[in-house]
């Protein structure tokens, strides 16, 4: 063992640092199931212990890499094996629950599905929610702002983060661990840490706004006959659900075909509709709110916004319908499948996404694009399947992908983050002056690079 391991262990205790056998039983991502290189993977118990881990790594010139729960789509854990890998996993208090100021403290270790369930106890909602909730860690949602599938009522991690504490490359633990809603007293520090992929700190806790728990939870699937009903159904139940409509997310209908197929998912619905979407509402009238849902969806009926739905009658047929929506193991299974995660203006969807499968069709003969999307918020996600022994077929799909994006002025990360994997597209959807300042940013803070070393920008 080196003589900086043999230190981080001494201070942090035994059991804190695995070395090279135990690094390679772990898989590199939810992604790919590769062993994982390092040199050791570090694992603080406290704040302190993180900031002595990266005092001492920054002072020697070692570089770190963080790991919150690797369910990151852009790479952004990726290690060598001559990097320290800091994981988080010892880290994963839920504590004080706070019904009164409605906000929760939190390690950055925790798994997001343990905090919602931890404050559902107190009758209170966590409303950040994605599909890799059971593996994804608060840090982890907080350093890449995720999203999710209740942005379009709560925002993304960022709108729900009240306080943070992170620990800077030199070591330097910088706390603004408090309550308040409102503090405009000098810069918001906590924003450098959220949605800057680790590149500027380590994320060790975080203080996170609640609402009460919904009394009503209703939600419909239905297939829709074209992208123009897919937006006119989206803006009928906003304005006739108001601010209870919490989820609305699209399928095209490859994809509803695809994770549907025998063996996979039960289809709910008949599976040759162009369009299929999935609606929640949270509400708080137990009396009005499933009656209103009811009449709501057969008026959508009535306007022709909707061809055929169907609506849970349980937990458990609820769950099944956002299976479909959540698992898509069914396409990820078949050959190279590559994710994209795209935004931008709702009204030019359509038009951006006949242009991604013409270039596809092109360039990639024999390849399919499945898209689903957090439509509500205009965010697009692809998957573009690959035949074998296509020579690289990823930058091949990079292409088809972001440069019709080109012209629509859209961002080539809506909620992924850039990590690694996009790094060459960034300046498509940032001006030089804006990459400018992150670099400042980046060297200010962290000038020898400790830290996620070449994640977002060099
Ligand atoms: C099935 C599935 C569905 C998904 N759905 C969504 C979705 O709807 N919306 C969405 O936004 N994302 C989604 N994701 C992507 C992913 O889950 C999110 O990016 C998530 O926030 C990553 O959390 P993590 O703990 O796994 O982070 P990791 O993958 O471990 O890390 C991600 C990045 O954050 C950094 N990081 C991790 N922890 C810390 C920390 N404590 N301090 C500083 N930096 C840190 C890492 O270095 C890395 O750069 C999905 C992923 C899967 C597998």
């Amino acid at each position: 063992m080196s003589v900086l391991l043999q230190q981080i262990e001494d201070e942090l205790g035994k059991g804190s640092v695995i070395h090279s056998d135990g690094v390679a039983e772990r898989a590199v991502s939810y992604w790919n199931s590769a062993p994982m290189t390092a040199l050791a993977i570090v694992r603080p118990a406290t704040t302190a212990q993180v900031s002595f881990v990266l005092a001492l790594c920054n002072e020697r010139g070692q570089a770190v890499v963080t790991h919150g729960g690797r369910t990151g789509c852009v790479e952004g854990t990726r290690s060598g094996p001559d990097d320290i890998v800091l994981s988080l996993e010892r880290m994963n208090a839920v504590s004080d629950v706070d019904a009164v100021s409605a906000t929760v403290t939190v390690e950055a270790g925790a798994i997001l599905e343990k905090v919602q369930e931890t404050v559902a106890r107190d009758g209170l909602l966590l409303p950040l929610d994605l599909g890799a909730r059971g593996s994804c860690t608060i840090g982890g949602n907080l350093a890449t702002n995720a999203g999710g599938i209740n942005v379009i009522r709560y925002g993304m991690a960022r709108a729900l983060t009240v306080g943070l504490e992170a620990v800077l490359p030199d070591g330097t633990v910088v706390s603004s661990m408090d309550k308040m809603l409102k503090n405009n007293a000098g810069f918001d520090l906590k924003q450098l840490f959220i949605g800057t992929e680790g590149a500027l700190g380590v994320i060790t806790r975080a203080i996170l706004r609640l609402r009460p728990l919904p009394i009503t939870k209703n939600t419909a699937m239905a297939a829709v006959k074209d992208f123009d009903s897919v937006i006119a159904l989206l803006r009928y139940l906003q304005a006739r659900l108001g601010g209870n409509l919490s989820a609305y997310e699209m399928m095209e209908g490859d994809y509803f075909a695809a994770v549907t197929e025998l063996g996979w998912h039960p289809a709910p619905l008949e599976r040759t509709s162009p369009y299929y979407v999935i609606w929640e509402c949270d509400g708080s009238d137990a009396v009005r709110d499933d009656d209103h849902f009811q009449e709501v969806l057969e008026e959508a009926f009535e306007q022709g916004l909707i061809e055929d739905a169907v609506l849970p009658k349980s937990e458990a047929e609820r769950g099944k319908l956002w299976a479909i929506r959540d698992d898509f193991e069914a396409i990820l299974h078949k050959q190279t499948v590559y994710l994209y995660d795209v935004s931008l203006d709702i009204g030019s969807i359509e038009g951006y996404v006949r242009q991604v499968k013409s270039q596809a069709a092109a360039t990639l003969p024999g390849s399919v694009v499945y898209t689903i999307g957090h439509i509500g918020d205009s965010n697009l996600h692809f998957f573009i399947q690959v035949p074998a022994g296509v020579d690289d077929s990823r930058s091949v799909a990079d292409r088809a992908v972001y440069e019709p994006l080109r012209e629509y002025k859209g961002s080539v990360s809506a909620e992924h983050g850039i990590g690694f994997e996009k790094k060459v597209w960034l300046e498509q959807s940032r001006s030089p002056e804006e990459v400018q300042l992150m670099k400042l940013l980046k060297n200010s803070i962290d000038p020898k690079h400790t830290i996620n070393r070449g994640v977002v920008i060099d």
